[in-house]
């Protein structure tokens, strides 16, 4: 799995560094959301996904295998 962010749609909520702070944080000069890791280790899967769903933005863009998935 991979993930990527749009800071351009991001509206600085947080609740994606509340459902996987290992793998989003945000910056501290705009509050955006910055990732930690671009490749999702297996553990952390189910944590991503949630904060990929649950993006008031939806600038959270989930990538496994071949399909590609932004928001929920
Ligand atoms: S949940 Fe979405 S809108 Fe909120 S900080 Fe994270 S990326 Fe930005």
């Amino acid at each position: 799995m991979q993930v990527s962010v749009d800071r351009d749609r991001c509206c600085s909520s947080g609740m994606c560094v509340t459902n996987a702070p290992e793998v989003f944080d945000q910056d501290d000069r705009d509050s955006l959301v910055m990732l930690r890791q671009t490749v999702v280790l297996p553990e952390q899967f189910d944590d991503v996904r949630l904060a990929a769903e649950l993006c008031p933005g939806r600038a959270i863009t989930v990538t496994e295998g071949e399909s590609e998935r932004i928001g929920a």
